[in-house]
């Protein structure tokens, strides 16, 4: 039984009576005040956070395991609570790959998390005996975005505390409620001082970003501010792990079912109402099945409901931001403007209440048109044709990003043969944008640098000290 048995139990632990107000963007109602940090608070958490750390480094590794499963236990016991506030204030739905989800992910992260084999080894022979210890770097600095503001923050937290650091997270000025809430129940189990949150906003992150005592940044957001958190690493020769989105590519082969793979093509796009940073932003689709992928992505498209989170039956929600909302918006309308073919959607009702693009297809787009070069992190798809597979390729790699990519086809050698030739830290077949704790995540080019899960996640919270002899 969690201590946080219903919503309104979350919502006050949390919530104070001036702050920050936080719009619901389904509705534009209020959800509550998030406290506003400042940059005195944020020292204050980091000397905290310097001092819990020594005596959690001192734990054994199977402590802090023992810690994470705990954690995992707590949040599936307030799971309800969370889903709810997270609806509320992300705007994502109950169901489908959105809320429900995403709460489920926090706990079997975590639970994976502590599962992992230490990365501690030892290379022996009879000339050498050299152990390979990870040690905690420190403290951390836990940076994220609003689109999955739980699971992200579980991502960068988890490896780095089963690591030995203490964290400082620094959650998206929309999103602080979600994270707020999340880490009062991961708080149950956990030491004090060894996991903090302080509000506020940019200039609250540029300070983590800057602060002598912060030995790592896990930084989940925009290529912009990633450069600018790398500047900012000069100083102290921080350490980075930076996920900055993409441009994700889908290449259909022209031996794909477009009917059987459809659904999976369509999820691949609009997770999360396509505010996911490994989503497919771009489909290219060879010219003898290119009416038939349009078709069938429309029939899934006019089957999946988008409304209110809260709703049961709907599995799209808003945009989470006006900003946002007016990004896609502008992405749509340069695609109409050039005479592309909006097959559905793009006639957003902007006088309702919240931030709700519809879901929109775009068929026979320029291959550089605006919607197609430039991440919409939205509803929004274009489907670009072509009739040279090398051409397609080309495509795919030709822009300055590189988190995912993925290629559709019934004949594996084949798809896998246009995988190797795609530029992206993760290549799907005949799915795109599933991610497994166990299986190392990250990009290449501006989409940043560094992974995350796995054992090769574990090393990127931690320093290899070498025992020789
Ligand atoms: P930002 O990169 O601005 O924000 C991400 C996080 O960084 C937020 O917590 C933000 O705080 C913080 N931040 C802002 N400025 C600084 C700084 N100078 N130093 C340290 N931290 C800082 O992304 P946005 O939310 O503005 O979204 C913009 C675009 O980023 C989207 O349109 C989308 O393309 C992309 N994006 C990518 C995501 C991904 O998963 N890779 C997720 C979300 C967005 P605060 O919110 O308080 O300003």
């Amino acid at each position: 039984m969690s201590q946080f048995a219903t919503y309104e139990d979350l919502l006050a632990a949390i919530t104070v009576d001036e702050g920050r107000e936080i719009i619901n963007p389904a509705t534009e109602e209020v959800v509550g005040v998030a406290p506003e940090g400042s940059v005195e608070e944020l020292n204050a958490a980091v000397e905290r956070a310097v001092q819990a750390q020594k005596s959690f480094a001192k734990l054994s590794d199977s402590e802090r395991c023992d810690l994470l499963l705990k954690a995992a236990d707590a949040i599936e016991a307030a799971a309800e609570p969370l889903v709810e506030l997270l609806s509320r204030e992300q705007g994502k739905p109950l169901n489908g790959p959105n809320a429900r989800f995403e709460v489920g992910a926090c706990s079997a992260w975590l639970r994976a998390t502590a599962s992992f084999e230490s990365p501690d080894y030892t290379a022996v022979d009879e000339d050498i005996t050299a152990t390979v210890h990870y040690r905690p770097l420190g403290v951390v600095g836990a940076i994220g975005p609003w689109n999955w503001p739980m699971m992200i923050t579980i991502w960068q937290i988890a490896p780095a505390l089963r690591m030995g650091n203490a964290v400082v997270v620094k959650p998206s000025e929309y999103t602080p409620l979600s994270v707020l809430a999340l880490i009062k129940v991961f708080n149950s189990v956990l030491p004090e001082g060894v996991l903090q949150v302080v509000t506020g906003d940019g200039a609250v992150g540029a300070a983590l970003t800057t602060h002598a005592d912060i030995d790592k940044i896990m930084f989940t957001g925009s290529t912009a501010t990633g450069k600018k958190i790398v500047e900012s690493s000069a100083a102290n020769l921080q350490r980075l792990t930076l996920e900055l989105g993409g441009n994700d590519a889908g290449i259909v082969l022209d031996d794909a079912d477009p009917a059987a793979i459809a659904g999976d093509l369509f999820w691949g796009a609009f997770i999360n109402t396509g505010q996911t940073c490994a989503a497919m932003k771009r489909l290219y689709v060879p010219e003898s099945l290119y009416d038939a992928v349009c078709e069938a992505l429309v029939e899934v498209a006019k089957a999946s409901p988008m409304g209110v989170g809260l709703e049961e039956e709907n599995v799209l929600g808003p945009l989470q931001n006006k900003q946002q909302f007016d990004i896609v918006d502008k992405l749509v309308n340069a695609a109409k403007d050039s005479g592309a073919r909006v097959l559905l959607g793009g006639d957003p009702d902007y006088d309702a209440p919240g931030y709700f693009y519809p879901t929109t297809l775009v068929a026979d787009i320029d291959p550089d048109n605006a919607l197609v070069v430039e991440e919409q992190f939205g509803p929004a798809l274009p489907i670009v044709k072509y009739t040279d597979l090398d051409w397609a390729i080309e495509q795919a790699n030709k822009l300055d990003v590189g988190l995912g990519s993925s290629v559709w086809s019934s004949n594996r050698e084949r798809a896998l043969d246009v995988a190797a030739q795609l530029e992206a830290g993760t290549t799907w077949i005949n799915s795109h944008g599933a991610v497994d704790p166990r299986v190392p995540f990250g990009g290449i080019k501006s989409s940043g640098y560094g992974v995350e899960f796995g054992t090769e996640g574990l090393k990127g919270l931690a320093y290899p000290q070498i025992i020789n002899g």
